[in-house]
């Protein structure tokens, strides 16, 4: 009888293994398909400077599946990233956040666009090529356009890094260093690459007002982005305290549920023409 309990266990756990790569080739081929399948929705969340006034947005996906309903992110985009199905996903991104700037430019809506770029995508020999061809064939305003990129970028080759940073910069491009705190060595990273921004990871500010550490690390990042000329965008902004507990460090760019959580753009358009 232990015999026979032992035998099913390694049948279930072996089941349960060839579900797990079974799942992960259907989620692939079902994302693959989803590109062509008019699938991927372009949601947005805004951004406010010292929290009172809006000015911009991050971009951020949502995977419309047919029987599932609304995937989040964090569902697909790790599995994508470990293969080049990443790249086509941020393309889709890319594109749909570019048609977007060049209507609010149409519009006369000052209004920046931030998105995020996986190191995989950015590492694409012709990423500045697209970019480029995007921002032109949508008639959008390069200094609108805020890439958001991580630290993970820096894994690659470091003079390609800088070198295609450079070259969108001098174009107007901006960037932004995401989940900032949460790798290692940023403060390296943010001396040497062209950046105009760092994004402090939510993890930081869901405590400011309760945890003393937390509000010590915030505050330092501040007080060295200040001192490198660098913009801070606070995300995961959710509370009024955790609002005015940023204002007392300076103008900083707040984004969170308190604002608005990600809705989808065409609804975020209405909300905002006149
Ligand atoms: P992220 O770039 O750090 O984006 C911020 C995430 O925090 C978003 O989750 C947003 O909905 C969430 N958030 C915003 N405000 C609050 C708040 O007040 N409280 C809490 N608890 N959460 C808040 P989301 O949309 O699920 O995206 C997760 C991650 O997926 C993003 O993190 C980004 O790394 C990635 N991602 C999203 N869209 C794309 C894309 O087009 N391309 C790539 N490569 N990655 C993407
Ligand atoms: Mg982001
Ligand atoms: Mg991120
Ligand atoms: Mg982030």
């Amino acid at each position: 009888r232990a015999k026979l309990e032992g035998g099913s266990r390694i049948i279930f756990f072996k089941a349960v293994m060839g579900e797990t790569i079974k799942e992960r080739y259907r989620i692939e081929r079902e994302l693959r398909h989803a590109i062509t399948r008019n699938q991927l929705r372009m949601y947005v969340q805004p951004q406010w400077e010292g929290g009172c006034k809006p000015v911009g947005v991050e971009a951020l996906i949502r995977w419309e599946h047919p029987q599932r309903g609304l995937i989040l992110p964090g569902m697909f985009i790790p599995l994508a990233e470990t293969s080049d199905l990443i790249v086509a996903v941020d393309r889709w991104m890319l594109d749909a956040v570019c048609r977007l700037l060049g209507r609010l430019e149409r519009d006369q809506q000052l209004t920046r666009v931030s998105v995020n770029i996986s190191p995989r995508h950015f590492q694409q020999p012709d990423f500045v090529e697209e970019v480029k061809r995007k921002l032109s064939l949508s008639g959008a305003d390069p200094a609108q356009l805020v890439l958001e990129v991580t630290e993970g970028l820096v894994i690659g080759d470091f003079a390609d890094v800088i070198a295609k940073m450079t070259e969108l910069r001098a174009m107007g491009v901006h960037f932004s260093m995401d989940d900032f705190g949460t790798g290692y060595s940023s403060l390296a990273y943010l001396k040497r690459l062209p950046i105009h921004e760092i994004k402090i990871d939510k993890s930081f500010i869901q405590d400011i007002t309760t945890n003393p550490n937390d509000a010590a690390l915030v505050e330092s990042i501040v007080a060295v982005a200040q001192h490198l000329h660098l913009q801070v965008v606070a995300e995961g902004v959710e509370t009024p305290e955790q609002a005015a507990f940023l204002n007392r460090l300076g103008t900083i760019i707040h984004q969170g549920y308190l604002y608005g959580r990600p809705q989808p753009v065409e609804q975020w358009l209405e909300q905002i023409s006149p």
